[in-house]
């Protein structure tokens, strides 16, 4: 019998299963105390990848404490304790036998304000990336990785004849853009961006969201955003945080974003997409 059409029936006769979505990075009933102040009750919440997660709610809700969270930056901080597990492609990132560097090195971050090595170059600010995972590479393999990050921030083209000069003497869009390439210097895996356009003019802001769209193919992005046309353009999964008086932040609600937009099943999302608080 013929090999191809016995796998064709094969094919035909097996169930269609849903495509398989593993979340890339999954929170699960994180709580989150700075002393004895609990900013985070039981947050749970899937990123997939393939998409960009926006993080939408009011200011002091827990949104940048969520983020810094997934890249274990919580800890930092001498009196913050947390509760719940973050688990990166299912394994646990605050497993104490992972050193945090390894713990981190799957996660790229940025930040309100672009912080590039101002006095180094364009060249070497992206190079540093490599280096805060420990790895040597050699000349042409810092060339290759130049090249890749710059393109993939959307940047290669403004600045690959003036790769020698100071980070510092970009704008503030393109300092941004440095800075993302900076964290995909180390292929992570996830890329949590905090506001990363509020301090840019609309043009450069454009060029971002447009960098976030190309990259979200190869990285899974989280962005918080108090702008609710960039959430909309940008995410197809939107959480909704929100911290009542005195209370700690929850996700209200999440799903899909132009589903939160058009049709919020929260009154509290409703008025906070539409600009009430
Ligand atoms: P958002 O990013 O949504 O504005 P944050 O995560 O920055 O919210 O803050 C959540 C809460 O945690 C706020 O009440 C804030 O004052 C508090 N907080 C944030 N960082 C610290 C810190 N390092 N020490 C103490 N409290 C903090
Ligand atoms: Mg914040």
């Amino acid at each position: 019998r013929d090999a191809t059409a016995e796998i064709a029936a094969a094919h035909s006769a097996a169930p269609s299963l849903p495509p398989r979505r593993l979340s890339a990075i999954d929170a699960q009933d994180v709580s989150a105390w700075f002393g004895t102040h609990k900013v985070l009750e039981r947050v749970s919440l899937s990123m997939l990848p393939g998409e960009v997660t926006a993080l939408i709610g009011p200011s002091g809700c827990g949104k940048s404490t969520f983020l810094r969270i997934l890249n274990r930056m919580h800890e930092l901080v001498p009196s913050a304790a947390l509760a719940g597990q973050v688990l990166l492609d299912g394994d646990d990132i605050y497993d104490r036998s992972k050193k945090l560097q390894d713990a981190r090195k799957d996660i790229g971050m940025v930040f309100q304000k672009a912080n590039p090595f101002p006095a180094m170059s364009i060249y070497d600010n992206v190079v540093a990336g490599l280096k805060l995972t420990g790895r040597r590479a050699g000349r042409d393999e810092k060339d290759e990785l130049v090249e890749r990050t710059l393109t993939s921030a959307g940047l290669w083209k403004e600045v690959k004849d003036r790769l020698r000069q100071p980070g510092g003497g970009l704008s503030g869009g393109q300092q941004q853009r440095l800075c993302i390439a900076r964290s995909l210097a180390v292929r992570p895996k996830v890329l949590l961006m905090d506001e990363p356009c509020s301090a840019l003019d609309p043009t450069s802001t454009r060029v971002i969201e447009e960098t976030m769209t190309e990259l979200k193919k190869e990285v899974t992005i989280v962005i918080v955003t108090h702008n609710m046309q960039q959430a909309q353009r940008v995410s197809q999964q939107c959480a909704f945080f929100l911290a009542a008086q005195g209370t700690p932040g929850v996700i209200v609600e999440h799903g899909d974003t132009e589903a939160m937009f058009s049709e919020p099943q929260d009154e509290r999302t409703f008025d906070y997409v539409n600009g009430r608080f």
